[in-house]
């Protein structure tokens, strides 16, 4: 079965290349797929161009194409069971993880549904009776899409579905390790109706594939997730014809604990912030801010706690964890915890990997850094592993303690979540509008919804997904002005009369 999906024709890589695809839980071989170069990605990218400029999805009904993506809805939950299967074989994660993704992006496409057909124009008083004036909404163009590998298909419909639902045409680069999910979605809108032309996949590297795409001048819009350094690079290349650009990037995300918490429901929070999906997680709660009076009760219930958290892989029921990716990931995080203890953290439990059984996969344990301070790198830098740092504050007054926590919370190049523990509403408040992220939870952590906006700040990246504006990042704003009564404009004399 070839896996590239070019201009509505499922193909092999022009070069032949293939690459296996390995599963983090044990390093067995899951598929083999065709791994793209250069020229797939260009192929493709002329591809999408030749739909869109041709169409006809950019001018499909909206009803049209909000009832393909109801169609891609119910189809996930008709094979929700395989296609978790795939997206747990490609990604270590547990079964029980996989599942709730594809439960969240059948609810990602049911949104996208409803809002293109939500979305109206406006109407502008002009204030002149002989002219209508009007506020229109057209897709972008071609989109190139790069997705990441924590969560392939979960990342990829934030994009798909608002890129399609404003009659986009698009290149899709799923990450070269979790391709499996991409292939079922491109497949499933093919058999839905989609076009030829309109959903073009390439599976391959970033720094060909990815690079290709995000330089060539057909491209409109690049929309990115994963890490900072890439998102540079991409940022770069895409301005050398001034496409727009997404980026939906990383975060090193505060988690403060003040005194006046429920701290039982704080503490078990805290384990999840950051050890949900072993901290593979961009909006993970890798910073724990805890005030200085509670520091010694918070951290030595997470102490006891973290190390019995079970990990195993996609089908051990008793696992409440997975693997990281690949050993070279969990090389990047050893080194990380290396080097923070170099730094003088206090590394108080995990920091070894499992032996046994779990030797077999490319496994972390659960990680607590005490004693940081907001100049170390394992505070500034992202793991993206299951490492939390500790960093503590104080403050003789009410005040003062909101401000020491603002100060080491907001003392980040990133800007994506954060969240506040306290159980009184006013600070709540406060915290949560001087906190610098794009997300702020309040007595929560993690959960998020289709109909609100979610990005980053600062270096978390540029523009927002879903919500509406998850829309808008796919559509040109036009103003159509027409004059219904032509006449002389009037500027310049007439030699003539
Ligand atoms: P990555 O940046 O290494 O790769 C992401 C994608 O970009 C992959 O498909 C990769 O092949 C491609 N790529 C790599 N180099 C490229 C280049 N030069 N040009 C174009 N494309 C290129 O990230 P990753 O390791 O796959 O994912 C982890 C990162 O993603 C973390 O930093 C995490 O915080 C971030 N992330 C962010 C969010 C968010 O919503 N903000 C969500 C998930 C992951």
């Amino acid at each position: 079965m070839t896996t590239l999906h070019i201009a509505g024709e499922w193909r092999a890589a022009a070069s032949g290349e293939t690459r296996e695809i390995t599963c983090p839980a044990d390093r067995s071989v899951v598929v083999t797929v065709d791994e793209g170069g250069v020229a797939d990605a260009l192929e493709a990218v002329r591809a999408a161009r030749r739909a869109f400029d041709e169409g006809p999805w950019p001018s499909t009904p909206t009803p049209e194409r909000a009832a393909l993506l109801t169609r891609i809805a119910d189809r996930l939950e008709r094979e929700l069971e395989d296609v978790a299967r795939l997206e747990a074989l490609d990604t270590g994660k547990r079964m029980v993880e996989a599942r709730l993704d594809m439960q969240d992006i059948v609810a990602v496409f049911r949104h996208f549904a409803s809002l293109a057909q939500a979305e109206a124009g406006r109407v502008i008083d002009a204030g002149m009776p002989d002219i209508s004036s009007r506020v229109v909404t057209e897709p972008v163009g071609v989109c190139a899409l790069i997705t990441p590998w924590n969560f392939p298909l979960l990342q990829t419909a934030w994009k798909v579905a608002p890129a399609l639902a404003a009659g986009n045409t698009f290149v899709l680069k799923p990450s070269e390790l979790t391709p499996q999910t991409a292939i079922w979605l491109v497949r499933a809108l093919t058999e839905e109706g989609l076009p030829a032309g309109v959903a073009n996949l390439v599976l391959g590297p970033g720094a060909t594939v990815g690079a290709a795409m995000t330089s060539a001048p057909e491209v409109d819009l690049v929309s990115f997730t994963g890490g900072l350094e890439t998102g540079r690079t991409i940022m770069a290349a895409a301005a050398g014809t001034v496409k727009k650009i997404a980026l939906e990037l990383g975060g090193k995300n505060p988690n403060i604990i003040f005194a006046d918490a429920d701290l039982d429901a704080a503490i078990d929070n805290a384990l999840t912030a950051i050890f949900l999906d072993s901290g593979q997680v961009c909006s993970a709660g890798s910073r724990l801010v805890v005030e200085e009076s509670i520091h010694d009760q918070v951290v030595d219930e997470l102490v006891r706690r973290a190390p019995a958290i079970r990990m195993g892989g996609p089908f051990d029921e008793s696992a409440e964890t997975g693997p990281l990716i690949s050993d070279g990931h969990r090389d990047k995080v050893e080194a990380h915890v290396a080097a923070a203890v170099a730094e003088g953290a206090v590394l108080r439990c995990g920091g070894e990997r499992p032996g046994g059984a779990l030797s077999k996969g490319s496994y972390y344990p659960p990680t607590i850094l005490d004693g940081c301070t907001s100049d170390m790198t394992c505070v500034q830098e992202e793991s993206f592993g299951p490492v939390l740092t500790v960093e503590t504050f104080s403050g003789e007054t009410r005040d003062a303690a909101e401000d020491a926590a603002i100060a080491i919370a907001n003392d980040t190049i990133y800007g994506l979540t954060g969240a506040v523990w306290t159980q009184d509403a006013g600070r709540a408040e406060r915290m949560a509008r001087r906190l610098r992220h794009g997300t702020v939870w309040i007595n929560d952590f993690h959960p998020y919804v289709p109909a609100a906006e979610w990005g980053g700040m600062k270096q978390s990246g540029i523009g927002r997904e879903l919500g509406t504006a998850g829309l808008h990042e796919y559509q040109e704003t036009k103003h159509i002005w027409h004059n219904t009564r032509p006449a002389r404009a009037g500027w310049f004399h007439d030699p003539q009369g």
